[in-house]
């Protein structure tokens, strides 16, 4: 199978061409000539299967060929991500294999200034790749016009979910024509997202691809057990005595994380910190500053790591257990993918065994063990409740406070599990 056989265009086979891909992937192959047929779809595929190619790439094939002759730009396509992060690399992916095609988009995420994107849709645009906080924003003033949408894209739905975004997607679906197509990606196809659908999408086709290689069979996983007071020390000295050069560490919080990255950087160990605090352009300079290996070390809370393109890398470490043990496998995802070798080890202190017992419930078994020598756990430490539990809350402190109405919102400040 090649590109040439799925129904694109020269501009679009140019980009891919460009991009150096030779083969589509196994959601590509499928996807691709099912979303030209014009039908809804409803796709499980996750995150480094290619799913983002796998629905633009149609996408813009679709706006060329029914392209109108005169008139202003509309929006016409819509994709809408559940973090900022996930918002701009689809944009990125946007940019790219549409750079041979007359077709504008732009970026509608919150946590910027909103004057750029309000002159993006004065001068007209095609796409709009969206995150629903800020949609909405636009949707309230009336400067967004989003009657003339052919296509929706839901992207990982099973995380927009997650984060309680349902009543805001569906408010942003009020505002489409009904007749359009919808495509729906989702990592998982659970009993929700099936519920999700069936509102949303006309008798779909369903595609289902190979999940990715499942953690446990190509990551070494290790559990170093260490006292809640080592795991700084421990870290420094596993990167140090290791010589890992990038290194992506969670914290279980922003203010953690924060702290971590301070103290690393004491330590003489270049750090920095990614979390739904920090304003986009912080983000993504922590991001860029990592990826190009001027940073040894980035810190991250999950949902800020979430949607994030980066992945192979040679180690990853969990400073603290995920409170979802599911997280776990996402987090140690990011390691060890497509042949190549990568590390998560777990640095759990008394107070995570309840966790870890969960994680390895999980996995379906039990994760090595190896006490570091000089970073032994003390025995006489009692284990602690990882984080308290106001009245009426049922949020880890990951979670910050959810702006109702249609203010900015942040994709750290909405909770995904309580
Ligand atoms: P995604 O699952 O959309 O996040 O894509 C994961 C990665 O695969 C991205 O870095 C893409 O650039 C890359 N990619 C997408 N399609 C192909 C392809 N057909 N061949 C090689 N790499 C690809």
């Amino acid at each position: 199978m090649s590109f040439n056989d799925l129904g694109l265009s020269e501009p679009l086979l140019r980009a891919v061409r460009e991009q150096g891909y030779d083969t589509p992937t196994p959601i590509q192959a499928r996807g691709i000539p099912t979303i030209l047929e014009g039908g809804d779809v409803m796709a499980a595929a996750q995150t480094g299967t290619g799913k983002t190619a796998g629905f633009t790439l149609p996408l813009l094939e679709r706006l060329m060929q029914t392209r109108p002759e005169r008139g202003p730009r509309r929006v016409r396509a819509l994709v809408l991500t559940p973090t900022r992060e996930l918002a701009a690399q689809v944009q990125e992916s946007v940019d790219t294999y549409g750079r041979h095609v007359p077709l504008k988009s732009t970026p509608i995420f919150g946590g910027v200034s909103m004057r750029p994107q309000l002159q993006a849709l004065r001068r007209g645009v095609d796409i709009l790749v969206a995150t629903p906080g800020r949609l909405l924003d636009h949707l309230n003033q009336g400067t967004v016009d989003l009657s003339s949408v052919e296509t929706l894209v839901l992207d990982e739905a099973d995380r927009m979910l997650d984060m309680g975004f349902l009543p805001d997607i569906k408010r942003v679906l009020a505002a489409l024509p009904a007749k359009r197509q919808t495509l729906l990606f989702s990592a998982t196809f659970s009993e929700q997202i099936a519920g999700m659908a069936r509102g949303m999408l006309r008798s779909p086709t369903r595609i289902e691809v190979a999940q990715r290689n499942t953690a446990a069979e190509s990551v070494n996983q290790t559990v170093h057990p260490v006292s809640r007071a080592g795991k700084r020390g421990l870290l420094s000295h596993l990167v140090r005595d290791g010589d890992w050069r990038q290194v992506l560490v969670f914290t279980r919080t922003k203010h953690g994380a924060d702290r971590l990255a301070k103290q690393l950087d004491q330590d003489g160990l270049a750090a920095s910190a990614i979390h739904g605090n920090k304003s986009q352009a912080a983000r993504t300079r922590a991001l860029g500053q990592f990826k190009q290996g001027r940073t040894r070390i980035l810190v991250a809370t999950d949902i800020a790591a979430r949607g994030l393109d980066i992945e192979h890398l040679p180690h990853v470490v969990n400073f603290d257990l995920p409170n979802v043990a599911e997280d776990y496998v996402h987090r140690i995802g990011r390691t060890g993918r497509a042949g190549k070798g990568g590390e998560a080890v777990s640095l759990v202190c008394v107070d995570e065994l309840k966790l870890l017992k969960g994680i390895e419930k999980v996995l379906g078994g039990s994760i090595r063990k190896h006490t570091v020598a000089g970073f032994e756990p003390d025995p006489s430490e009692r284990p602690e409740p990882l984080f308290k539990k106001p009245a009426g809350r049922r949020r880890p402190p990951e979670a910050g406070q959810r702006r109702r109405g249609g203010g900015q919102r942040r994709d750290a400040g909405a909770s995904r599990r309580a």
